[in-house]
């Protein structure tokens, strides 16, 4: 009986959160965003100043850069014409990230993807692409969790944009995890670790490439690179969060 209590609450949570999915506490009724108000104000997104090649956030009065300290030691680029994350992997973000990545909390999915859309639109991004591709995880990784959380954000994003999501890549092997590695070990370890799943369609394709996290970019590369070997014609990045500093 309580498993079915607990089931329903469940289904209650998703239509009308109830709880933040970060702190637990409870909300106030009729609350849209399964967030706090105290984590919402937590979060600070990234307003002009970027980084337009690497989307990190840049000092308040720099303006848009093509290159910052943050990607400087990556010489070839990114494989990317552009990439935009939402904000910072920083404090209230960050924690939003990891609730989501290993909390269960799919419903966050939407909130990171109605930010990243607001950056992309504030960039006229939206008109410059024709295609929604999540970064995959692994089948055994994606098995264990149960979902991708980089799929989940590009399906919530896809719905914003209008546009097709399509699983068009996939994992060749399950990699080490990144965050163990140095900037060279990771780009050694996601190199040709993807490929295009038979029967996607991608030459000619201008296509927005979804993570949740950019961290090296090392990741983000190999997969953009294997969507042009693929024949796409341009991609785009965009990440709910960019860490720079300590290698999160
Ligand atoms: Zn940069």
């Amino acid at each position: 009986m309580r498993a079915i209590a607990r089931a329903f609450s469940a289904v209650l949570d998703v239509a009308l959160p109830r709880h933040c999915a970060v702190t637990g506490e409870p909300l106030p009724p009729g609350s849209s965003v399964p967030l706090s108000s105290v984590v919402m104000r937590g979060v600070s997104l990234i307003g002009a100043d970027y980084c337009m090649r690497c989307g990190a956030p840049q000092g308040e009065g720099v303006g848009v850069t093509k290159g910052c300290q943050a990607c400087t030691h990556v010489k070839r680029g990114f494989g990317t014409t552009e990439i935009a994350a939402a904000g910072s992997y920083a404090d209230e973000l960050a924690e939003i990230c990891l609730a989501l990545k290993f909390g269960g909390e799919r419903k966050l999915a939407s909130v990171l993807a109605a930010w990243i859309y607001g950056v992309l639109q504030s960039r006229g991004i939206p008109d410059k692409v024709d295609l929604v591709v999540p970064v995959p995880l692994s089948a055994l990784r994606r098995l264990r969790r149960g979902y991708n959380q980089a799929e989940e954000i590009a399906r919530e994003l896809a719905k914003l944009l209008e546009l097709p999501c399509v699983g068009a890549l996939r994992r060749l092997r399950d990699t080490p995890r990144q965050a163990l590695l140095s900037p060279a070990q990771r780009r050694a370890n996601v190199r040709d670790a993807f490929a295009v799943r038979p029967g996607a369609e991608l030459k000619g394709k201008r296509i927005l490439l979804v993570d949740d996290v950019l961290t090296t970019g090392a990741t983000l590369h190999s997969a953009a690179r294997t969507l042009k070997r693929a024949g796409a014609k341009a991609v785009f990045g965009a990440v709910a969060a960019r860490a720079t500093g300590d290698g999160k």
